[in-house]
Formats: C-alpha cells, sequence, structure tokens
C-alpha cells in the first residue's frame, strides 16, 4: 500500500492511507454502526489498497431514515427546478476539475487503464450530470382534454426514497447514471456501490457536498450485497430500486421488492452477439470487434462477447483478431502505455480461467490468450491474457453464459437469416452490433435483432442522449435520455370541478 502510493498525488494518497473511509448518512460521515470495516484490493497487485467501513441492515436503517426525512420534510422537494439544474451543473464541473485524481482512483480501485478512466469514465460521469441538468426545467404535465365542467391536468412527481445498487466495471459512471436522474426529478438516494470499488463514490459523496447537495439526499453505505444490499432491497420506507449487475441477484432483488411494491429496473447482463459481414468495412469492422470485447478487460455488460463471422471470411478475421488482441500491452492500470489491464478480483480471475477452461473442454480452439499472464513485473495481479476462442458453437456453455473477461467466442454464420437466428437464441439482449456496407440489410437486422441497442458499424457508443436497457433476462426499464424520467417520477392526474 506505502509503495504503491508514493508517486500518486496528495488527494488520492489521502484517500487510499490505512485508515478507514467512512461512509455518508444524513450529510455525515460516520462509521458503520458495527465499527467493522473492510479491506478493498488494488487488483494490479493483488495487495491491500483502502479500508472502509462495512454498512450493514442498522446503517441503511439510518441512512433511509435521513433519506426520508429529506424527502417528506425539508426544502429539496421545494427547490426551484432551476436550483437543481445549477446544482447538477456544479457538479459536473467538480467532476471535472478532479478528473485526473478520479481517474487515479477509480484505476485503482477496480484495474482499468487510466487512458479509459481519464478519457472515458470520469468525463462521461461529468456530462451524464450536465446532460441531466437540463431537465429539470423541462418535466412537464399536461392538460387533458376532459368533460368542461372539470379542469384535469397532470403532475411528474419524484418517487420519492430511491435505493440504488451499482457494480464494479463503471463505479463513478454507473454512479452517475443512477444519481444525475434521480436527483434531476427530485427524489433523495441511498447508493450502495459494490464491494470491490467503492473509491470514487466516496470521493464523488464529497463532491456532492461541496456542490452544495443538501444533507440527507444523498446517502452512500458501502457494504456487502446480502446485507447492506439487502437491507436497502427489502426497506418498507424504500419507495424505488434501481440495480445495475448480475441476471441473477437482479431476479433476487424483484423478489424482495415485492413487500412493499417498490418501482423497479434493472439492467442485467448480456451476452451480445457482434456480426460481421463479408461486406463491411474490413477495417472498422476489425477495430469494432476488438474493442467490443477488449474494452475494460470484456468486463461491460454489453460486450460483443459473441462474435459472428461470416463463414467466407471467418479464418482470415479471427486470425487477424488474434494477432492484434496477442500484440496488446497488458500491465497496470496506472502505467500509462498500459492498454488492457487486470480484472477487478480474485473471483473474477477465477471465473474467466473457469470458462476457458470449459471451453477447452467444449473443444473450441484457443487462437491467442487462454491463460493468465502473472510473474514477473505483472506479479500476482489478475491479469488473463486477451483470449480469442475459435470453432465456438452458439449453444456452448462459453456462447450462452455471460464471463464477463476478455474473452471473445468466434461463431461462423451462412448468411442474413442464419445470423439472425442464432444471435437471438440467448435468455439476453442487451445490445447488438452488425458490421455492413449494406444499409437495407442493416436496417433489416436492427430490427430483427432483440436487444435493447442496436449498433451499426460501430460499438460500444453511449452516450447520455440515447436510452440503454435490456430485452428479456437483460432487464426492464431504459436508463439514460428522457427514459430516465419514467423511472424516478411517477404521474398524478388532478381533477377540478370547474
Ligand atoms: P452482483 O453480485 O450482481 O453485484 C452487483 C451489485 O449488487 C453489487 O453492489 C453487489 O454487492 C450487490 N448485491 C449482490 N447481492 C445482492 C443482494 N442479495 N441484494 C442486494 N444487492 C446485492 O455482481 P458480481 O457478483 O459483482 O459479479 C458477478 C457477475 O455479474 C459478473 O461476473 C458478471 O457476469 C455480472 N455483472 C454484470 C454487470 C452489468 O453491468 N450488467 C456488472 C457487474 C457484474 P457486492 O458488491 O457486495 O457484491
Ligand atoms: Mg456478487
Amino acid at each position: 500500500m506505502q509503495q504503491e502510493s508514493q508517486a500518486l498525488p496528495e488527494a488520492v494518497r489521502g484517500f487510499i492511507t490505512p485508515s478507514s473511509k467512512k461512509m455518508l448518512i444524513g450529510g455525515k460521515w460516520v462509521d458503520a454502526a458495527s465499527g467493522k470495516t473492510f479491506i478493498t484490493v488494488n487488483p494490479a497487485t493483488g495487495q491491500p489498497l483502502a479500508q472502509v467501513a462495512e454498512g450493514d441492515a442498522e446503517d441503511i436503517e439510518r441512512a433511509v431514515a435521513a433519506a426520508r426525512k429529506a424527502f417528506d420534510d425539508s426544502p429539496w422537494t421545494q427547490m426551484k427546478p432551476a436550483e437543481r439544474t445549477r446544482l447538477l451543473l456544479r457538479i459536473a464541473d467538480l467532476i471535472d476539475q478532479h478528473r485526473d485524481e478520479l481517474a487515479q482512483l477509480e484505476t485503482l480501485d477496480n484495474g482499468k487503464v487510466i487512458l479509459e478512466s481519464s478519457n472515458f469514465d470520469i468525463p462521461a460521469a461529468a456530462e451524464t450530470f450536465r446532460y441531466y441538468a437540463g431537465w429539470p426545467t423541462k418535466i412537464y404535465g399536461e392538460t387533458n382534454p376532459s368533460d368542461p365542467a372539470f379542469f384535469n391536468y397532470t403532475l411528474r412527481e419524484p418517487v420519492g426514497v430511491c435505493g440504488q445498487i451499482i457494480p464494479w466495471n463503471f463505479p463513478l459512471l454507473m454512479a452517475s447514471w443512477k444519481l444525475a436522474p434521480a436527483l434531476a426529478c427530485g427524489n433523495t438516494v441511498v447508493l450502495k456501490p459494490a464491494e470491490q470499488t467503492p473509491l470514487t463514490a466516496l470521493r464523488l459523496g464529497e463532491l456532492l457536498l461541496a456542490a452544495g447537495v443538501p444533507e440527507g439526499v444523498v446517502n452512500i453505505v458501502t457494504g456487502y450485497g446480502p446485507t447492506a444490499g439487502g437491507a436497502l432491497v427489502n426497506h418498507p420506507d424504500v419507495d424505488k430500486v434501481a440495480f445495475t449487475g448480475s441476471t441473477e441477484v437482479g431476479k433476487e432483488i424483484l423478489r424482495a421488492s415485492a413487500g412493499n411494491l417498490k418501482k423497479v429496473s434493472l439492467e442485467l447482463g448480456g451476452k451480445s452477439p457482434n456480426i460481421v459481414f463479408l461486406d463491411a468495412d474490413q477495417k472498422d469492422a476489425a477495430m469494432g470487434a476488438f474493442m467490443g470485447i477488449f474494452l475494460n478487460q470484456g468486463q461491460v455488460c454489453c460486450a460483443g462477447t459473441r462474435l459472428f463471422v461470416e463463414q467466407k471470411m471467418y479464418e482470415e478475421f479471427t486470425d487477424a483478431l488474434a494477432t492484434t488482441a496477442g500484440s496488446i500491452k497488458q500491465g497496470p492500470g496506472l502505467d500509462k502505455e498500459s492498454r488492457i489491464g487486470p480484472l477487478v478480483s480474485q473471483e473474477q480471475f477465477d471465473r474467466v480461467l473457469g470458462y476457458i477452461d470449459i471451453g477447452k473442454k467444449e473443444g473450441v480452439q484457443v487462437k491467442t490468450g487462454g491463460e493468465a499472464n502473472q510473474g514477473g513485473a505483472l506479479g500476482k495481479g489478475y491479469f488473463v491474457k486477451p483470449t480469442v476462442l475459435t470453432g465456438v458453437k452458439n449453444d456452448m456453455r462459453i456462447a450462452q453464459e455471460e464471463i464477463f473477461g476478455p474473452v471473445v467466442s468466434a461463431i461462423p454464420f451462412k448468411d442474413e437469416e442464419d445470423v439472425v437466428r442464432q444471435a437471438n437464441q440467448t435468455v439476453y439482449g442487451l445490445a447488438a452490433g452488425v458490421w455492413t456496407k449494406d444499409v437495407s440489410k442493416a436496417h433489416r437486422i436492427s430490427r430483427a435483432l432483440r436487444a435493447g441497442t442496436v449498433w451499426v458499424n460501430c460499438y460500444n457508443q453511449l452516450d447520455p442522449i440515447s436510452p440503454f436497457g435490456g430485452y428479456k433476462q437483460s432487464g426492464f426499464g431504459r436508463e439514460l435520455g428522457r427514459h430516465s424520467l419514467d423511472l424516478y417520477t411517477q404521474v398524478k392526474s388532478v381533477w377540478l370541478r370547474v
């Protein structure tokens, strides 16, 4: 911990000292009621990184009470919409101002390369707050064509106390996808970050207070899923739950939220097809296939994990992909030269290597990678080599189950009909990619694919202007764009006899 931290700026060092980081409840930084803490690990070294309060049911109780009070009985819900706009803009500016420091914290905690955290995660988080800053003054109700003896109109009101549970793959960005629309609509929040990556959420908590978010409006409770997360989704005073994570936990959350019929939105796993036709721009498609799977070490819910390649070019295309994947520089995220980093945890490291073994037993060929990358300068970091598997059939486990690592399963296809059928043969439906110069084919396939997002001649294009979410078991509800407003408001119809 000490050695690692010497080269880092003061702001980051302060965050990862051995003293434990507190959590944010009712505008105050507090220890867990139990006094317990837990250690987070630096994925690049496997060594302890920081010590964080381990919140559980008692802390969730306090946090929900603070959020309830802030919603029911504080100036927050009386704040003018234009004031909320200014508040969200201040948050966006503060994130920008602290970009380098937040990027370093994110890289230390998650492992992702600094190039990605500083050029994507952190600026995208700021842009999400900036985008939602525009909405408070544009959340309209309607007047309805009622019987003239009456006047009828609707109000769009906040839902109330929102429990938000986020994963470790894009920690700050996921916090912003959840917090920005919730605040724009006037809700209060209890946020539970993932146990692997709590640091940037806590730093964001400091920035929220600096921006002037009133006490109790955002509470951040660090802790484990089944205890802290479980207490939050079961709590009778929580009105809405927003969750991003695995499909398995998503199902548990739906069951647990039934007690008081919370409004639920779920952004879950994926096994997205990325489809390359012979008539595609080959250079673009090669880059798209590569970035589609290896961005963030493949720990992306919409990663293009099933790479469908037209039969006639299958060997050539996958050979070239394997050559690129084999030559990419893997190393610690803080090293500016690194282009692919370690996986987030020992658990993910074991899980991904386990799936590669399953693939080998299922009879696939390993074109490149297929093993850990440890020892020497990489030490005991959770590095797995970028892996290209060929000879994959769509019904194999590696093509059906979420691996969540730098592993692409390349599957050949005959024609349009064949690939649409195979691409849709999955329980998931989060995203899909299509590479072709034939515009009609692109549109036909975009309609035929059962997925919440389809990218044509691009991949992983994400922007707060456009909705994101899943078909089938990839969840329900759409985040981003104006669609988040539906998740964080409810409609009231008011009748008046005139
Ligand atoms: P996960 O268990 O679904 O975790 C996501 C979040 O839910 C975390 O904050 C987690 O807390 C919390 N959680 C876990 N169990 C809970 C419960 N019973 N009640 C309430 N909250 C709970 O994901 P994971 O274990 O980190 O990763 C497992 C797999 O999920 C990955 O390999 C990947 O396939 C998938 N995944 C998908 C996404 C996505 O963006 N769709 C993101 C991450 C992972 P803890 O931090 O304590 O676990
Ligand atoms: Mg888990």
